[in-house]
Parts: C-alpha cells; structure tokens; sequence
C-alpha cells in the first residue's frame, strides 16, 4: 500500500526508482512533484523581452543567458517597459552591489 502524498493527501506517492524487488517511493504524487515549476518572471509576462545588448555597458552577446532583467526602481513588480532595462551579468552585480538606482548618464544614447 503507497502512502499518500503528503501535500495534497489525495493521490498515491510517485514511484523514486526500483532496487531490486524493493520500490522506493517519493514523498509527493507525481502532480505535486512537479507543481514546482520555475514561473516566468513578470518582465515576461508584461510583454518585455531582453535585448542582446547591455544598456548599460554596451556589451552584446548572442546568448542571452548573460543579460539579466534590471528594475531601475527597484520594484519588481513594476514592469512597465520604460522601468525594465537589460543589463549584463557584469552590470548585474555591480547594480546589485551598489544598491544604485539607475541614472540616466549611464545610459549609452541610442543613435
Ligand atoms: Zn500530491
Ligand atoms: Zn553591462
């Protein structure tokens, strides 16, 4: 008899892996387990999507796994466009570090 999931309590524990004649078994169902999803940032959500190009350094990349969303207020959940910038990993640290808010000279003017 499986166990059932302990947050849901309705539907029986996944099955982890078989060893032998034993079965392990997971501690959730299958749906709980992968109810974790990674949810889509709200930048994303809102519509933005990240540019190849740091706008605060200038860099470009082809991937764009090295440029990060920045909130020039702070806000996360201010995700109007002109409070979204793409910045890079670099710029992303030392923003975060500096706990600066955005300043307009930093911006690289757009020709
Ligand atoms: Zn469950
Ligand atoms: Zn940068």
């Amino acid at each position: 008899m499986r166990d059932l999931c302990r947050i849901c309590k309705k539907r029986p524990v996944a099955i982890n892996y078989h060893k032998g004649e034993k079965v392990f078994y997971r501690s959730k169902c299958d749906h709980c387990s992968k109810g974790r999803k990674k949810q889509r940032p709200l930048w994303a959500i809102a519509g933005y999507k990240k540019k190849s190009l740091c706008d605060k350094c200038g860099f470009t990349s082809k991937y764009i796994d090295q440029f990060d969303v920045f909130y020039i207020d702070g806000n996360p959940t201010n995700c109007r466009f002109n409070n979204l910038k793409t910045v890079c990993a670099n710029c992303q640290r030392i923003l975060h570090k500096l706990k600066l808010p955005w300043k307009q000279g930093d911006l690289t003017p757009d020709f």
